[in-house]
Order: C-alpha cells, then sequence, then structure tokens
C-alpha cells in the first residue's frame, strides 16, 4: 500500500505502489516503462499528472541531453523521465504541508531552487547557483522536474510546494499546461523592468513563448506590440492574442519593418522568442538608443555579435531561464482573469500512451501543430477546432 513517512492520503484519491512511465534510454529514445510512485517530502505534494504539454525544450533533452542534468551529467539511460509543462491533482500531503489540500488542482512551474543560495534568496530559483545538485552526498534539494529530476510523462509525480499555482475550476486542464508557457513570456518582461504600459514592445518568433509573449505585453498594457515570425498562420494567432502589427520576415526586413511601424525610432523593449542565428543583431536594431532585450531562446550555435553597436548605443541584454520570480502567478492571474485566451496556441490532445506520436506532432509541426497536450486519462486522439 502506498505511504510514507508523516504523508497524508484520502481514500477519494487512491494511489498505486506503481505507474506508468516514459522512461529516456538512447537519445531519441522513450520506452514506456512501470515505476515506483515518488513518495513526497517534507514540503512537498504528490500530484496526480492529468495533461502534460510538450516544449521545444523537451525535444531537444529527448534527442540531445542538455539542458537536463542528471546525477551530474548527460540524461541518457539513467531511468530518466522527462516531460516538465504538466498539471493536475494534489492526492498526496508531505510531511507538514497545509497551504493545499488533497483534491485540490494545480498547475506546476518548474524549477524549485535550494532555497539557500544567493540566487534562490533573490527569488532567482531558476539560475540557483546548485543546479542539477540533488543526488547522492552532494544533495542540495534542488528539483527542476523534467530537467534534473524526474519529470511529467508520467501518472504521478512529488513537487514542492513553491512549485505549485493553484488555478480555478474554469480552466480546463489543458489551458493550465500552459500557465507555465506564459509564466516564461511573463519572467522576461519581468527582467526588463516589468512596467510597459505605453511602452513599445517587439516578440521576434511565434512560438509558445513568443505567442504568449505577445499576450502577456498586450495585458501589461505595452502599445504597440509586434510580433514578427515566418508563418502566417501563427503570425493570425499572434494578432488574435493581441499584435498591432505582424511582420512575415519573408516577405520584408524585420528591422526596417519594426522601425517603420514604431514612426522611424527603434521599440523599448524586444523580446527575442526565434534562436535564429541573427536574431540578436537584429534585436538590437530594433531597439531604440537605451532599448532592452531579453533573449528566451536557446539558439544552436555561437553567433557573432555587434558589441559595438550595444554599447555606443547603451543596450542592455537579458538572457532569462525558465520563469523566475513568481511570474506564473502573475500569468495564472491574467489566464483566469481572461485578460487573454492562451488556449488559442493548444492545437492537439493525444493520451499519454501515444507520447511519441504526439511528440511528432510536436517536432514535425504536423497539421500546423502548435502546443500538443497529452493526458494520462482515456481520452482519444483529437486535434482542437481552431478558434
Ligand atoms: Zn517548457
Ligand atoms: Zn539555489
Amino acid at each position: 500500500m502506498y505511504s510514507g513517512p508523516g504523508v497524508k492520503t484520502s481514500p477519494d484519491y487512491p494511489i498505486p505502489d506503481t505507474m506508468k512511465a516514459w522512461v529516456l534510454g538512447n537519445p531519441s529514445e522513450l520506452k514506456l516503462a512501470q515505476k515506483p510512485v515518488p513518495v513526497p517530502k517534507r514540503a512537498e505534494v504528490l500530484v496526480r499528472i492529468d495533461a502534460v504539454a510538450i516544449c521545444a525544450t523537451d525535444l531537444e533533452i529527448i534527442d540531445h541531453g542538455p539542458p537536463a542534468s542528471i546525477q551530474g551529467g548527460m540524461p541518457f539511460n539513467k531511468n530518466f523521465t522527462p516531460g516538465h509543462e504538466y498539471m493536475g491533482t494534489v492526492v498526496a500531503l508531505g510531511p507538514g504541508v497545509d497551504e493545499y489540500r488533497i483534491g485540490q488542482r494545480i498547475t506546476v512551474e518548474i524549477h524549485a531552487g535550494c532555497g539557500q543560495c544567493k540566487r534562490c534568496r533573490e527569488g532567482m530559483y531558476t539560475a540557483c547557483h546548485n543546479y542539477g545538485l540533488n543526488y547522492g552526498d552532494v544533495d542540495k534539494g534542488h528539483r527542476a522536474n523534467g530537467f534534473t529530476t524526474d519529470g511529467g510523462f508520467c501518472e504521478y509525480q512529488v513537487n514542492h510546494i513553491n512549485t505549485l499555482v493553484a488555478i480555478p475550476d474554469a480552466m480546463s486542464d489543458e489551458e493550465a499546461t500552459l500557465v507555465v508557457t506564459a509564466g516564461t513570456a511573463m519572467y522576461g518582461l519581468t527582467e526588463l523592468g516589468g512596467l510597459v504600459a505605453g511602452e513599445s514592445v517587439v516578440v521576434t518568433g511565434p512560438g509558445p513563448i513568443g505567442l504568449l509573449g505577445v499576450a502577456v505585453a498586450k495585458a501589461l498594457g505595452a502599445s504597440p506590440v509586434i510580433l514578427t515570425g515566418t508563418r502566417d498562420n501563427r503570425l493570425k494567432i499572434g494578432r488574435e492574442l493581441g499584435a498591432d502589427h505582424v511582420v512575415n520576415v519573408r516577405n520584408e526586413d524585420a528591422v526596417e519593418a519594426v522601425r517603420r511601424l514604431n514612426g522611424g525610432k527603434g521599440v523599448d523593449y524586444v523580446i527575442e522568442c526565434s534562436g535564429a542565428p541573427n536574431a540578436v543583431n537584429d534585436a538590437i536594431r530594433m531597439v531604440n538608443r537605451g532599448g532592452k532585450v531579453c533573449l528566451a531562446a536557446f539558439p544552436h550555435q555561437e553567433t557573432p555579435v555587434d558589441v559595438a553597436h550595444i554599447v555606443r548605443n547603451n543596450i542592455y541584454l537579458y538572457g532569462i531561464r525558465g520563469e523566475g520570480k513568481t511570474a506564473t502567478h502573475r500569468a495564472e492571474a491574467f489566464m483566469s482573469q481572461k485578460r487573454f485566451d492562451a488556449t488559442k496556441i493548444h492545437t492537439h490532445t493525444f493520451p499519454l500512451d501515444d507520447l511519441p506520436t504526439a511528440i511528432r506532432y510536436a517536432k514535425d509541426r504536423v497539421d500546423d501543430a502548435i502546443k500538443v497536450v497529452v493526458k494520462a486519462k482515456g481520452v482519444a486522439a483529437h486535434r482542437v477546432a481552431a478558434e
């Protein structure tokens, strides 16, 4: 029978001893296995995972390894379960937990920092100095589920209470998986200064973070908000999420178009979500003097950057990782107040057993897939009707 020292459970939510879990073998190789259901420790809960979204970073980890770090190294053949954008129901409480109750629906953010390093103490727990140090004699208590500890492509997972975000009944499981994506956009805008009402913002790259970056910037009052990208179907969704202007960079020069759309001057902020090879050089020419650029995408190669232009023009560059400073809570507030409809980027749902198909849809953008969600409880594969 499922139990652990000081762990509270409820007969309303029976918990099995073992669960279905996808595990990473060699690069690109996922296998469905049985694992013990994990047991929460102090300040942790057990979450029954009701839905999990696939992120581009999951695809990176499954094929290449980083930014996952398991037992101080690559994540392959270590019985590691990836997946990090999940939501679910609290079904067991670890010792001392009274902040959440059994049966409560929550979504999660990813990074539970160690809580004791300099950055964690500043709220920058996604930049925890003990990242990945959560094993053996070096255990610092750090968790980043799906990156340094087991993640969400399974039926149950343990989460620190600091990573939980309560959600209202009216928010669907699928929408709740998108809180962390909106939270990443919110963290980017937080690091840029946060007060963007009436300020001009460009978002480059209409992936999930870019599209929700448009929505969050608009909800914060930015004006105008300009989205650049290469796919008209995604730019159209950007407009629906609040972009005042969209620029297809296949048809016109992105820097010239941005300057034209903002009265000849550059914009105040750029959020770079494309990871394109020349994205940084474009971004520093889209901002005006003294402007700020947030880098939220991982490019694959090192790229030369025009540092002299940055210095001469007093431009600020910020790299952000994930969703620090409780940005997910602010994003969830916008979503539960219906300030924007994040579900516009959710396109497909598959059962957990079909994870490889779901991953193929996300990776190859089959049928114009954007956010693909996987659900453990009996669902048939379906495409969500556009709008
Ligand atoms: Zn992600
Ligand atoms: Zn830390």
